[in-house]
């Protein structure tokens, strides 16, 4: 099997910023992944193991088949259940995007000295996030209480650095402000790990989070990391290529913790509705709610996930307290459709929020009917959707800007990396 061979780690000094650097070296071809912070955050940048790299880069190495090995050990417990948990277990269940591969390289025991005991969470001011950063503010517990808000540059799409840049720039701005408005200290962190993306990667985020909060070790002990769905639901899925592995991401986060460094999963323990109801009376949240799929700095207000929050905001009657975050009239607009469509669609999140609106404003049973007609088609679609000629036909005819409208039928071909109809572009 060919090698991914990860490079000593080194920090690398650049104007206003500090790079964690090492060569990726496969084959013939070699590249350089970094993570990037402000230089005032230089020292919690871990260069002593290469635990950073081998996390952020497992998946790409499986999905290419990759054996890796590494200059400067790795802490010895995550190789372990890297190696006899999350290796095994994945490449088998979703044996069609993974290979079984072998970690190759020296480990260490040692404990990392650390001057401070970290406790961070992702800050994307989306509602998960905003519930694992209020839910660990004011605790009992003084090991677990949140000291740092961590921003980092996600993208699914592999564009041009000048874009990613751009768009990480863009919402940082937003972070910055939910940081001093709670108080608390906010590092922003960039990564090229774009260079290094594989089919299907937009569907295996827990690794990718873990590794970015890896390169920050020196600082972090412990990391919160938000889950999207309830761990009541826990389950390995049908190892397709479309399925989203944050279903388990509990059995991910456990094999990626070591004793320095662990993970633990919030949110799961409550529904959506719940956590948006935890959230919803706070002020900085009324004032930067960002939950949206299609634009970078504002709520498109007309994406799914913005929908999809507005209503449920709207379904504990708490929307009109929304309008410095959402534009009221677009959604207004849309509302009823897109009651119907979650009568229809019926997703895990569906039913708590038309449950909501149900109970509060009553619904008609003409949209009940209507979706009682329409479930059946979209049943058959959502098979059809599997095959790669239809959607190229669905998106030529430009079936989906009649059936969604305009706005909503970008901000999805946005999300699946289809370009916009050609009458549309800029
Ligand atoms: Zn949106």
């Amino acid at each position: 099997m060919k090698m991914l061979h990860i490079g000593k780690p080194y920090k690398e000094h650049r104007g206003s910023k500090t790079r964690l650097c090492s060569e990726i070296i496969i084959g013939e071809d070699k590249k350089i992944f970094y993570y990037e912070v402000d230089n005032k955050w230089a020292d919690a940048l871990c260069d002593d193991r290469s635990d950073a790299f081998l996390v952020s880069l497992l998946q790409y190495a499986m999905a290419n088949a990759l054996d890796i090995s590494w200059q400067t050990p790795v802490t010895d417990r995550l190789v372990y259940q890297l190696r006899t948990i999350f290796i095994p277990v994945i490449s088998s269940k979703y044996n069609k995007i993974f290979s079984h591969i072998h970690l190759k390289g020296e480990t260490t025991t040692e404990e990392l000295s650390k001057k401070e005991w970290g406790v961070g969470t992702g800050a994307s001011g989306g509602v998960d996030s905003f519930y694992s950063v209020l839910s660990h503010l004011d605790i009992p517990e003084k090991s677990q209480k949140l000291t740092h808000l961590l921003y980092v540059s996600a993208s699914n799409h592999a564009e041009n650095e000048e874009e990613l840049r751009k768009d990480f720039e863009c919402n940082k701005k937003n972070i910055e402000a939910i940081a001093e408005d709670l108080s608390l200290p906010m590092i922003a962190l960039y990564t090229n790990e774009a260079e290094f993306f594989f089919k299907g990667i937009i569907n295996w985020g827990a690794l990718r989070f873990a590794g970015m909060v890896y390169s920050l070790q020196n600082l972090f002990s412990v990391y919160y990391f938000s889950s999207g769905y309830p761990y009541v639901d826990i389950t390995f899925g049908d190892g397709s290529e479309n399925f989203d592995s944050l279903h388990f991401d509990l059995f991910t986060l456990m094999t990626a913790s070591t004793r320095s460094l662990n993970f633990i999963g919030t949110g799961g323990e409550v529904s959506r509705g719940r956590k948006l109801m935890y959230i919803a009376s706070n002020d900085v949240v009324k004032k930067r709610l960002f939950v949206c799929n299609y634009r970078s700095d504002h709520n498109c207000s007309a994406c799914d996930k913005c929908m999809r929050t507005a209503m449920q905001l709207y379904g504990d009657g708490l929307l009109q307290e929304y309008d410095q975050v959402f534009d009221l009239d677009t959604v207004d607009k849309q509302k009823k459709k897109y009651t119907r469509k979650m009568l229809y669609r019926r997703s895990v999140y569906d039913e708590e929020i038309v449950e909501a609106i149900e109970k509060r404003y009553g619904l008609s049973a003409v949209l009940r009917l209507q979706a009682f007609f329409i479930r059946p088609v979209y049943i058959l679609w959502q098979k059809l959707k599997e095959s790669g000629w239809v959607m190229r036909l669905f998106y030529k005819l430009e079936i989906d800007y009649k059936l969604y409208g305009e706005a909503m039928a970008e901000s999805i071909r946005y999300s699946k990396g289809v370009g916009k109809r050609p009458s549309s572009k800029e």
